[in-house]
């Protein structure tokens, strides 16, 4: 008998999450009932998001439990299947959750989506061609609605969304400038990704200083703000927004710790008009296919390029998983286990 390694939720973080929030069990494999499948995984997807359901407070979503699996995407090939839709050796994607196997009821709808590793690998969707990819097309296509000449900043540029809002703006027309942390993120922006212009936010200790490069970086202002992360860079890109400009509230990545992050301008949505939404990308189901076709058509042709951050074995999800909160991934954050 298979067994299988898990990774829990032992215990609900004060502040900054840590190792000893996590616990690695093992645990036999149940025998298969009809209708189930057994998927083995190959690519666990650690997500800014699963630090919000470590807590036990009100959000968008129902809290982790504690000493369940933690929650997860999941990329895999399966292992054994009770369900005639599913055979051995097929490429699935789900939520299974950090462990190395899960047990699937295959009926039960969006469970399990199989996919098409002939011209994307395995890893992208997960990536570019998944969760993260759909939230930047989202928040970009629908909410900052930018038409062709318009600038367009994103925050976190180097990161699975951040990435991909990118080269969707410049795909339609406009300049992109991204805000990273560090040069080496910031280069491969610009001269990988084909961004216009990137910030590194960590040369800029101050907000006046920010203002500033955004203004270089922008010249005719801002028309659609893609946000990740909150806080100072917020209020840097507010003043630069021009009239009836859209901002996508995706993410506030700088106060997932709970620490709370004020707003110094909020007077400049009325005066410029703003449009501020936020958004939920699993709340929109309804564009998946349009927007997974988009970004599977362009990660197939080489015309959308993603980075990824791999880390090995299940043991090392949580501190990769910590670590992607303090910016210490490069790209979409994996693990792989096979
Ligand atoms: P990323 O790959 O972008 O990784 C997170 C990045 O955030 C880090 O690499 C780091 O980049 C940056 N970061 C972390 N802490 C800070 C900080 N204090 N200040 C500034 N930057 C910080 O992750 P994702 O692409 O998966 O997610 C990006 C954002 O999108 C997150 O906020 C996430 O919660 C959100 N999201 C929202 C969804 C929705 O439905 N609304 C769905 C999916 C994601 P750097 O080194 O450049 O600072």
């Amino acid at each position: 008998m298979t067994t299988n390694k898990q990774i829990l939720l032992a215990s609900r973080p004060q502040g900054e999450a840590s190792a000893a929030n996590f616990r690695l069990v093992e645990t036999p494999l149940p025998a298969l009932a009809d209708g189930q499948v057994l998927v083995r995984h190959h690519y666990l997807s650690l997500d800014p998001y699963m630090r919000g359901r470590m807590n036990d407070s009100k959000s968008y979503a129902q809290p982790q439990p504690l000493d369940a699996v933690m929650i997860g995407g999941t990329a895999g090939e399966v292992a054994e299947s009770r369900h005639p839709n599913f055979k051995p050796g097929d490429k699935v994607v789900g939520m299974g959750g950090w462990q190395e196997y899960a047990v699937v009821d295959a009926a039960q709808p969006g469970a399990l989506r199989k996919v098409d590793i002939t011209h994307i690998p395995l890893s992208a969707y997960l990536g570019a061609v998944g969760m993260p990819g759909v939230t930047g097309w989202y928040g970009l296509v629908k909410i900052c609605e930018p038409k062709a000449g318009e600038t367009v900043v994103v925050s976190a540029a180097s990161g699975a969304v951040g990435s991909v809002v990118g080269q969707l703006a410049k795909a339609r027309g406009c300049r992109a400038v991204g805000i990273a942390g560090g040069a080496d993120k910031c280069r491969y922006v610009v001269e990988e990704l084909g961004f216009d212009a990137c910030i590194d936010y960590k040369l800029h200790g101050d907000l006046k200083s920010l203002v500033a490069a955004l203004k270089d970086a922008c010249p005719n202002g801002i028309d659609g703000y893609f946000e990740n992360v909150g806080g100072m860079i917020l209020d840097a890109v507010m003043p630069r927004m021009n009239a009836f400009g859209r901002m996508a509230f995706c993410g506030m990545i700088s106060g997932y710790n709970g620490e709370p992050i004020p707003m110094t301008y909020p007077q400049m949505i009325l005066q410029s008009r703003l449009r501020v939404q936020g958004f939920i990308v699993s709340e929109h189901m309804e564009i998946w296919p349009e927007a997974l076709k988009e970004l599977g058509t362009m990660v197939a042709t080489g015309q959308l390029k993603y980075r990824e951050s791999v880390a090995q074995g299940i043991a090392a999800a949580p501190e990769a998983f910590l670590g992607l909160l303090k910016g210490k991934n490069f790209g979409k954050q994996l693990v792989k286990l096979i």
